[in-house]
Protein backbone atom coordinates (compact mmCIF):
# COMPACT_ATOMS: atom_id res chain seq x y z
CA UNK A 1 0.00 0.00 0.00
CA UNK A 2 3.22 2.13 1.18
CA UNK A 3 4.57 1.54 -2.41
CA UNK A 4 1.65 2.60 -4.28
CA UNK A 5 0.99 6.15 -2.52
CA UNK A 6 4.63 6.79 -2.66
CA UNK A 7 4.24 6.06 -6.56
CA UNK A 8 1.01 8.09 -7.29
CA UNK A 9 3.13 10.87 -4.92
CA UNK A 10 6.04 10.55 -7.49
CA UNK A 11 4.25 10.52 -10.68
CA UNK A 12 2.40 13.76 -9.30
CA UNK A 13 5.66 15.67 -8.83
CA UNK A 14 6.98 14.23 -11.96
CA UNK A 15 3.69 15.55 -14.11
CA UNK A 16 4.16 19.13 -11.66
CA UNK A 17 7.72 19.12 -12.65
CA UNK A 18 7.10 18.13 -16.41
CA UNK A 19 3.98 21.21 -16.27
CA UNK A 20 6.53 23.64 -14.94
CA UNK A 21 8.68 22.76 -17.58
CA UNK A 22 6.64 23.04 -20.57
CA UNK A 23 4.78 26.22 -19.15
CA UNK A 24 8.32 28.14 -19.09
CA UNK A 25 9.51 26.37 -22.43
CA UNK A 26 5.78 27.79 -23.90
CA UNK A 27 6.01 31.34 -22.52
CA UNK A 28 9.85 31.96 -24.03
CA UNK A 29 8.69 30.60 -27.87
CA UNK A 30 5.24 33.07 -27.24
CA UNK A 31 7.77 35.89 -25.96
CA UNK A 32 10.31 35.25 -28.67
CA UNK A 33 6.91 35.20 -31.14
CA UNK A 34 5.99 38.50 -30.10
CA UNK A 35 9.63 40.06 -30.07
CA UNK A 36 10.06 38.90 -33.42
CA UNK A 37 6.64 40.10 -34.35
CA UNK A 38 7.42 43.50 -32.97
CA UNK A 39 11.14 44.07 -34.63
CA UNK A 40 9.61 43.28 -38.10
CA UNK A 41 6.67 45.80 -38.48
CA UNK A 42 6.91 47.40 -41.29
CA UNK A 43 4.04 49.73 -41.04
CA UNK A 44 4.70 52.45 -43.14
CA UNK A 45 6.18 50.83 -46.01
CA UNK A 46 2.55 48.63 -46.29
CA UNK A 47 0.43 51.92 -46.44
CA UNK A 48 -0.50 53.04 -50.48
CA UNK A 49 0.22 56.71 -51.65
CA UNK A 50 -1.91 59.51 -49.67
CA UNK A 51 -2.25 60.64 -46.40
CA UNK A 52 -2.61 58.81 -43.10
CA UNK A 53 -3.16 59.62 -39.16
CA UNK A 54 -2.42 57.25 -36.58
CA UNK A 55 -3.82 57.84 -33.09
CA UNK A 56 -1.16 57.30 -30.48
CA UNK A 57 -3.09 59.00 -27.65
CA UNK A 58 -6.89 59.23 -27.99
CA UNK A 59 -7.57 60.37 -23.70
CA UNK A 60 -7.63 63.26 -21.72
CA UNK A 61 -6.48 63.73 -18.23
CA UNK A 62 -9.08 61.82 -17.25
CA UNK A 63 -7.57 58.74 -16.06
CA UNK A 64 -8.39 55.92 -18.82
CA UNK A 65 -6.57 52.03 -19.10
CA UNK A 66 -7.31 51.94 -22.71
CA UNK A 67 -6.41 55.60 -23.62
CA UNK A 68 -3.48 57.33 -23.32
CA UNK A 69 -3.47 61.31 -23.32
CA UNK A 70 -3.26 62.88 -26.78
CA UNK A 71 -1.21 62.10 -29.41
CA UNK A 72 -1.32 61.90 -33.48
CA UNK A 73 1.13 60.99 -35.91
CA UNK A 74 0.29 62.27 -39.45
CA UNK A 75 2.39 60.31 -42.13
CA UNK A 76 2.67 61.69 -45.16
CA UNK A 77 4.67 59.88 -47.99
CA UNK A 78 7.47 58.73 -45.75
CA UNK A 79 7.44 62.06 -43.22
CA UNK A 80 6.35 61.41 -39.71
CA UNK A 81 4.75 64.85 -37.71
CA UNK A 82 3.59 64.39 -34.24
CA UNK A 83 0.66 66.67 -33.14
CA UNK A 84 0.85 66.98 -29.71
CA UNK A 85 2.42 64.21 -27.12
CA UNK A 86 0.83 63.15 -23.71
CA UNK A 87 2.40 60.99 -21.30
CA UNK A 88 2.78 57.58 -22.59
CA UNK A 89 2.09 57.94 -26.17
CA UNK A 90 5.47 57.60 -27.22
CA UNK A 91 5.05 54.21 -26.01
CA UNK A 92 1.92 53.60 -27.82
CA UNK A 93 3.46 55.06 -31.13
CA UNK A 94 6.62 52.41 -30.75
CA UNK A 95 3.99 49.84 -30.20
CA UNK A 96 2.40 50.67 -33.11
CA UNK A 97 5.56 49.89 -35.16
CA UNK A 98 5.74 53.73 -36.19
CA UNK A 99 9.47 54.54 -36.12
CA UNK A 100 10.30 57.28 -33.87
CA UNK A 101 13.75 57.92 -35.35
CA UNK A 102 11.91 59.49 -38.98
CA UNK A 103 9.97 62.18 -36.81
CA UNK A 104 10.42 65.00 -38.58
CA UNK A 105 8.74 67.41 -36.46
CA UNK A 106 5.78 67.62 -33.51
CA UNK A 107 3.26 70.49 -33.55
CA UNK A 108 1.81 71.17 -30.24
CA UNK A 109 -1.77 72.50 -30.50
CA UNK A 110 -1.63 74.38 -26.78
CA UNK A 111 0.06 73.56 -23.69
CA UNK A 112 -1.92 71.91 -21.30
CA UNK A 113 -0.22 68.93 -19.60
CA UNK A 114 -2.03 65.95 -21.21
CA UNK A 115 -0.70 67.23 -24.67
CA UNK A 116 3.10 67.79 -23.47
CA UNK A 117 3.74 65.56 -20.86
CA UNK A 118 4.67 62.92 -23.54
CA UNK A 119 7.81 65.30 -25.14
CA UNK A 120 10.63 64.22 -23.12
CA UNK A 121 10.12 60.09 -23.83
CA UNK A 122 8.94 61.31 -27.38
CA UNK A 123 12.74 63.11 -28.17
CA UNK A 124 14.56 60.47 -26.53
CA UNK A 125 12.68 57.96 -28.50
CA UNK A 126 13.47 59.81 -31.85
CA UNK A 127 17.14 61.13 -30.57
CA UNK A 128 18.13 57.37 -29.99
CA UNK A 129 16.19 55.75 -32.87
CA UNK A 130 17.96 57.05 -35.35
CA UNK A 131 20.95 58.48 -33.66
CA UNK A 132 20.39 62.16 -34.51
CA UNK A 133 22.73 64.81 -34.71
CA UNK A 134 20.18 67.77 -34.21
CA UNK A 135 17.12 68.11 -31.56
CA UNK A 136 14.12 67.22 -32.21
CA UNK A 137 12.35 70.36 -33.72
CA UNK A 138 8.91 71.66 -32.12
CA UNK A 139 6.51 74.08 -33.37
CA UNK A 140 3.72 75.83 -31.42
CA UNK A 141 2.48 79.23 -30.90
CA UNK A 142 4.17 81.55 -29.01
CA UNK A 143 5.28 80.22 -25.70
CA UNK A 144 6.54 77.02 -27.48
CA UNK A 145 10.25 78.32 -25.95
CA UNK A 146 9.35 78.17 -22.93
CA UNK A 147 7.77 74.43 -22.70
CA UNK A 148 10.88 73.72 -25.19
CA UNK A 149 13.69 74.63 -22.73
CA UNK A 150 12.23 73.55 -19.48
CA UNK A 151 12.15 69.77 -20.70
CA UNK A 152 15.57 70.36 -21.99
CA UNK A 153 17.19 70.97 -18.75
CA UNK A 154 14.96 68.37 -17.04
CA UNK A 155 16.41 65.76 -19.27
CA UNK A 156 19.75 66.93 -19.84
CA UNK A 157 21.37 64.68 -16.91
CA UNK A 158 19.26 61.90 -18.34
CA UNK A 159 21.43 62.96 -22.03
CA UNK A 160 24.63 62.78 -20.52
CA UNK A 161 23.75 59.34 -18.70
CA UNK A 162 22.84 58.23 -22.35
CA UNK A 163 25.75 59.07 -23.80
CA UNK A 164 28.40 57.95 -21.64
CA UNK A 165 26.43 54.16 -21.52
CA UNK A 166 25.89 53.72 -25.45
CA UNK A 167 28.69 56.11 -27.10
CA UNK A 168 28.19 59.25 -29.09
CA UNK A 169 27.58 56.85 -32.41
CA UNK A 170 24.06 55.92 -30.51
CA UNK A 171 23.20 58.91 -28.99
CA UNK A 172 25.07 62.13 -30.10
CA UNK A 173 25.26 64.34 -27.79
CA UNK A 174 24.20 67.42 -30.37
CA UNK A 175 21.07 65.10 -31.11
CA UNK A 176 19.81 65.76 -27.38
CA UNK A 177 16.93 67.18 -26.61
CA UNK A 178 14.74 69.81 -28.59
CA UNK A 179 14.13 72.77 -30.62
CA UNK A 180 11.81 75.21 -30.68
CA UNK A 181 10.06 76.61 -33.39
CA UNK A 182 7.39 79.43 -32.56
CA UNK A 183 5.12 81.15 -35.12
CA UNK A 184 2.89 83.63 -34.59
CA UNK A 185 -0.66 83.15 -34.20
CA UNK A 186 -3.62 85.88 -34.04
CA UNK A 187 -6.62 85.60 -31.60
CA UNK A 188 -9.05 83.03 -31.97
CA UNK A 189 -11.73 85.96 -33.39
CA UNK A 190 -9.31 85.47 -36.88
CA UNK A 191 -10.43 83.48 -39.00
CA UNK A 192 -7.55 83.35 -41.35
CA UNK A 193 -5.15 80.71 -41.63
CA UNK A 194 -1.85 80.80 -41.24
CA UNK A 195 0.74 78.52 -43.65
CA UNK A 196 3.56 76.85 -41.66
CA UNK A 197 5.04 74.96 -44.12
CA UNK A 198 4.83 74.18 -48.21
CA UNK A 199 7.42 71.32 -49.14
CA UNK A 200 7.91 68.32 -50.96
CA UNK A 201 3.87 68.55 -51.68
CA UNK A 202 2.79 68.60 -48.16
CA UNK A 203 1.05 71.82 -46.94
CA UNK A 204 0.53 72.73 -43.15
CA UNK A 205 -1.81 75.17 -41.61
CA UNK A 206 -2.52 76.40 -38.26
CA UNK A 207 -5.48 79.06 -37.21
CA UNK A 208 -6.28 79.92 -33.60
CA UNK A 209 -9.00 78.12 -31.36
CA UNK A 210 -11.05 79.15 -28.19
CA UNK A 211 -10.21 76.84 -25.53
CA UNK A 212 -9.40 79.76 -22.92
CA UNK A 213 -8.29 80.23 -20.11
CA UNK A 214 -5.83 78.11 -22.39
CA UNK A 215 -4.21 80.43 -24.53
CA UNK A 216 -2.69 80.24 -27.38
CA UNK A 217 -4.60 77.05 -28.40
CA UNK A 218 -4.54 76.08 -32.29
CA UNK A 219 -5.66 73.75 -35.00
CA UNK A 220 -3.78 72.35 -37.91
CA UNK A 221 -4.36 71.11 -41.38
CA UNK A 222 -2.52 69.25 -43.82
CA UNK A 223 -3.01 68.55 -47.24
CA UNK A 224 -1.25 66.24 -49.25
CA UNK A 225 -1.33 64.44 -52.65
CA UNK A 226 -5.09 66.05 -53.11
CA UNK A 227 -6.42 64.69 -50.00
CA UNK A 228 -6.55 66.95 -46.30
CA UNK A 229 -6.61 66.38 -42.39
CA UNK A 230 -7.51 68.69 -39.86
CA UNK A 231 -6.77 68.05 -36.11
CA UNK A 232 -8.76 70.46 -33.70
CA UNK A 233 -6.86 70.06 -30.36
CA UNK A 234 -8.88 71.45 -27.58
CA UNK A 235 -11.52 73.85 -28.55
CA UNK A 236 -14.84 75.41 -27.89
CA UNK A 237 -15.69 74.70 -31.68
CA UNK A 238 -18.75 77.30 -31.53
CA UNK A 239 -16.53 80.15 -30.58
CA UNK A 240 -13.62 78.97 -32.50
CA UNK A 241 -14.62 80.90 -36.50
CA UNK A 242 -11.46 80.09 -37.78
CA UNK A 243 -11.81 76.16 -37.52
CA UNK A 244 -14.58 76.66 -39.57
CA UNK A 245 -12.20 78.22 -41.97
CA UNK A 246 -9.98 75.46 -41.55
CA UNK A 247 -12.23 72.76 -41.85
CA UNK A 248 -14.02 73.62 -44.71
CA UNK A 249 -13.84 70.41 -47.48
CA UNK A 250 -11.64 68.32 -45.15
CA UNK A 251 -11.62 65.19 -46.10
CA UNK A 252 -11.08 63.85 -42.43
CA UNK A 253 -12.06 66.11 -39.45
CA UNK A 254 -10.62 65.05 -36.11
CA UNK A 255 -12.21 66.84 -33.26
CA UNK A 256 -12.36 66.79 -29.50
CA UNK A 257 -15.52 65.55 -28.02
CA UNK A 258 -17.04 65.41 -24.43
CA UNK A 259 -20.53 64.16 -23.42
CA UNK A 260 -22.21 66.38 -20.61
CA UNK A 261 -24.76 63.50 -20.39
CA UNK A 262 -22.42 60.96 -19.19
CA UNK A 263 -20.48 63.46 -17.36
CA UNK A 264 -23.67 64.44 -15.35
CA UNK A 265 -23.37 60.76 -13.95
CA UNK A 266 -19.71 61.35 -12.85
CA UNK A 267 -21.00 64.91 -10.99
CA UNK A 268 -24.00 63.04 -9.81
CA UNK A 269 -21.66 60.72 -7.86
CA UNK A 270 -19.44 63.40 -6.48
CA UNK A 271 -22.59 65.30 -5.43
CA UNK A 272 -24.11 62.53 -3.65
CA UNK A 273 -20.72 61.57 -1.72
CA UNK A 274 -20.33 65.58 -0.74
CA UNK A 275 -17.18 65.60 -3.11
CA UNK A 276 -17.29 69.41 -4.35
CA UNK A 277 -13.83 69.65 -5.59
CA UNK A 278 -14.48 66.88 -7.94
CA UNK A 279 -18.26 68.58 -8.65
CA UNK A 280 -16.73 72.13 -9.28
CA UNK A 281 -13.90 70.36 -11.67
CA UNK A 282 -16.46 68.53 -14.03
CA UNK A 283 -18.57 71.48 -14.57
CA UNK A 284 -15.80 74.13 -15.31
CA UNK A 285 -14.19 71.53 -18.21
CA UNK A 286 -17.46 71.71 -20.31
CA UNK A 287 -17.21 75.40 -21.05
CA UNK A 288 -14.18 74.89 -23.33
CA UNK A 289 -14.46 71.51 -25.13
CA UNK A 290 -16.82 70.41 -27.85
CA UNK A 291 -19.63 67.96 -27.14
CA UNK A 292 -20.27 65.04 -30.38
CA UNK A 293 -23.52 66.82 -31.26
CA UNK A 294 -21.60 70.22 -31.72
CA UNK A 295 -18.62 68.43 -33.45
CA UNK A 296 -21.11 66.81 -35.58
CA UNK A 297 -22.40 70.53 -36.59
CA UNK A 298 -19.07 71.71 -37.22
CA UNK A 299 -18.25 68.97 -39.71
CA UNK A 300 -21.75 69.29 -41.60
CA UNK A 301 -20.83 73.06 -42.24
CA UNK A 302 -16.86 72.25 -43.17
CA UNK A 303 -18.83 70.04 -45.31
CA UNK A 304 -16.43 66.95 -44.65
CA UNK A 305 -15.90 63.70 -45.16
CA UNK A 306 -15.49 61.86 -41.94
CA UNK A 307 -15.59 62.75 -38.63
CA UNK A 308 -13.82 61.58 -35.86
CA UNK A 309 -13.90 62.13 -32.48
CA UNK A 310 -11.02 62.67 -30.17
CA UNK A 311 -9.51 63.20 -26.73
CA UNK A 312 -12.68 61.23 -25.30
CA UNK A 313 -14.39 62.67 -22.27
CA UNK A 314 -15.29 61.18 -19.81
CA UNK A 315 -13.66 57.72 -20.34
CA UNK A 316 -15.51 54.96 -22.09
CA UNK A 317 -14.91 51.65 -19.74
CA UNK A 318 -16.51 49.58 -22.87
CA UNK A 319 -17.76 49.86 -26.63
CA UNK A 320 -20.93 49.49 -25.27
CA UNK A 321 -21.25 53.27 -24.30
CA UNK A 322 -20.52 54.47 -27.76
CA UNK A 323 -23.82 55.24 -28.58
CA UNK A 324 -24.65 57.04 -25.13
CA UNK A 325 -21.34 59.38 -25.85
CA UNK A 326 -22.52 60.18 -29.74
CA UNK A 327 -25.53 61.29 -28.26
CA UNK A 328 -27.35 62.97 -31.43
CA UNK A 329 -24.34 63.32 -33.49
CA UNK A 330 -25.77 61.67 -36.39
CA UNK A 331 -28.76 63.99 -36.85
CA UNK A 332 -26.31 66.82 -37.34
CA UNK A 333 -23.62 65.43 -39.79
CA UNK A 334 -24.63 62.61 -41.73
CA UNK A 335 -21.52 61.19 -42.92
CA UNK A 336 -19.43 58.83 -41.07
CA UNK A 337 -18.54 58.89 -37.50
CA UNK A 338 -16.07 57.39 -35.76
CA UNK A 339 -14.50 57.54 -31.99
CA UNK A 340 -10.72 57.49 -31.67
CA UNK A 341 -9.00 54.43 -30.11
CA UNK A 342 -5.68 54.33 -29.39
CA UNK A 343 -3.88 52.37 -32.45
CA UNK A 344 -6.27 53.30 -34.85
CA UNK A 345 -5.05 54.30 -38.22
CA UNK A 346 -7.16 56.61 -40.72
CA UNK A 347 -6.04 56.50 -44.11
CA UNK A 348 -6.90 58.72 -46.94
CA UNK A 349 -5.57 56.79 -50.12
CA UNK A 350 -4.78 59.28 -53.03
CA UNK A 351 -7.07 59.47 -55.70
CA UNK A 352 -9.64 58.23 -52.94
CA UNK A 353 -12.98 60.32 -52.06
CA UNK A 354 -12.76 58.27 -48.44
CA UNK A 355 -11.50 56.67 -45.68
CA UNK A 356 -10.67 53.19 -44.54
CA UNK A 357 -9.56 52.58 -41.29
CA UNK A 358 -6.78 50.09 -39.80
CA UNK A 359 -5.91 48.81 -36.36
CA UNK A 360 -2.27 49.01 -35.69
CA UNK A 361 -2.22 47.39 -32.40
ZN1 LIG B 1 -6.62 68.19 -23.53
ZN1 LIG C 1 -6.59 71.60 -23.29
Amino acid sequence: MKRVLFGILGLALLATALGVVFQTYLARALYERRVDRQMSLERLSELPAGLHLAFCGTGSPLPDPSRAPSCAVVIAGDRLFVVDSGAGSAGNLLLMGIPAGQIEAVLLTHFHSDHIGGLGDLALQRWIGLGHTEPLPVMGPQGVETIIAGFNQAYAMDATYRTGHHGEAIAPPSGFGMEAQAFEIAGSDQTAPVKLLENGGLTIWAVAVDHAPASPAVAYRFDYQGRSLVMSGDLAADTSPGFQALAAGADLLVIEALQPRLLDIINDGARRRGNERLDTIMVDIRDYHTTPEQAAAAASAAQAQTLVLNHIVPALPSRSLHPAFLGNAATAFTGPIRIAEDGMVVSLVAGGDDATFLSWR
